[in-house]
């Protein structure tokens, strides 16, 4: 029986999400052992734990049929690889920094500068676009005490909260591109895999989903249905249940996380009480 490969970073930033992904994926993986191979006991597929920097070239060369891996790295390593799915995790950004004192007239700063990055494809791309000829300074790790220790002008790197930057003296003046983690797959894989893969990519959309949204529940007068139903923005339209008051009824919805936040208000003015907000654990359109 075939078996689908899937390559996930050992250890860093990705690691610990991918593992909870396939756990709510159902596919449980057992921990420790010190082994880079690891089998799932429910599902046909088998982990290869792996540095993140490998797995593009890795999926390419069919050492593993799948991976998750940051879309920095798979745009940095231009490897022939398909990038099937956003992930929605490991949210991040590759910018240029300077440091602080120095004022910033625009992208013009970079010219015939020396810059630091683990980038250099993607930050020779970035000034291949906005016309700037500028050195860049490959380093494998720690790029942001470049500046500080007089190796380069700037730096180029993978930034989220910018409290390394702050902490180096730097700040962030450009954004050169967005990431987040990603499924790239080989481009030939036979039938069977590929079936596997789609049994997979199945479970992930569904738990993607339900990380995206919310069950809600609220109560609301009668006369404030059509209101209410209006400011919901349900998957079709909500579940109204009778209440034993009379009068009232209860409203059923699912809403988008990021969306609930902003219809709150309009829903309490609407006349609606009693609002539960329920975490979803699968969720299949
Ligand atoms: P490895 O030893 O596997 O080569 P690494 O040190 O190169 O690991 P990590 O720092 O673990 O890599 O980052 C892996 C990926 O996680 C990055 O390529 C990026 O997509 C994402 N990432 C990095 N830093 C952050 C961050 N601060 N916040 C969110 N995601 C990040
Ligand atoms: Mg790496």
């Amino acid at each position: 029986m075939s078996i689908l490969k899937i390559a996930i970073q050992k250890s860093g930033r990705l690691s610990e999400s991918s593992r909870k992904l396939f756990e709510e994926c159902g596919i449980k993986i057992s921990n420790g052992s010190g082994s880079l191979k690891v089998i799932a006991g429910n599902f046909p597929v088998e982990i290869l734990l792996l540095r993140d920097d490998d797995i593009p070239q890795y999926v390419e060369q069919r050492v593993a049929d799948i991976g998750i891996v940051g879309e920095n790295m798979v745009y940095e390593k231009k490897k022939d690889v398909a990038v099937l799915e956003q992930l929605g995790f490991a949210g991040c950004r590759l910018s240029l920094a300077i440091p602080k004192e120095e004022s910033y007239p625009g992208t013009g700063f970079f010219m015939n500068k020396k810059v630091a990055t683990s980038y250099p494809v993607l930050l020779s791309e970035y000034f291949a676009s906005t016309n700037i000829s500028a050195e860049i300074e490959e380093l494998s790790g720690s790029v942001e005490i470049a500046p500080g220790i007089g190796l380069a002008d700037a730096i180029c790197d993978i930034v989220s909260s910018g409290s390394t930057l702050l902490t180096n003296g730097l700040r962030e003046v450009e954004m050169v591109m967005k990431s987040q983690a990603v499924i790239i797959s080989n481009r030939n894989l036979d039938p069977e895999k590929q079936k596997i893969l789609e049994r997979l990519l199945f479970r992930i959309r569904a738990v993607k989903n339900a990380r995206e949204n919310k069950y809600i529940l609220l109560n609301a007068p009668e006369e404030a249905v059509e209101d209410i139903c209006r400011i919901l923005p349900g998957m079709k339209s909500p579940t109204i249940l009778p209440l034993a008051e009379k009068g009232w009824c209860s409203l059923h919805s699912v809403v988008k996380e990021d969306e609930f936040w902003d219809r709150i208000d309009q829903l309490r003015e609407a006349g609606a009480e009693g609002i539960l907000v329920i975490p979803i654990e699968k969720m299949i359109l």
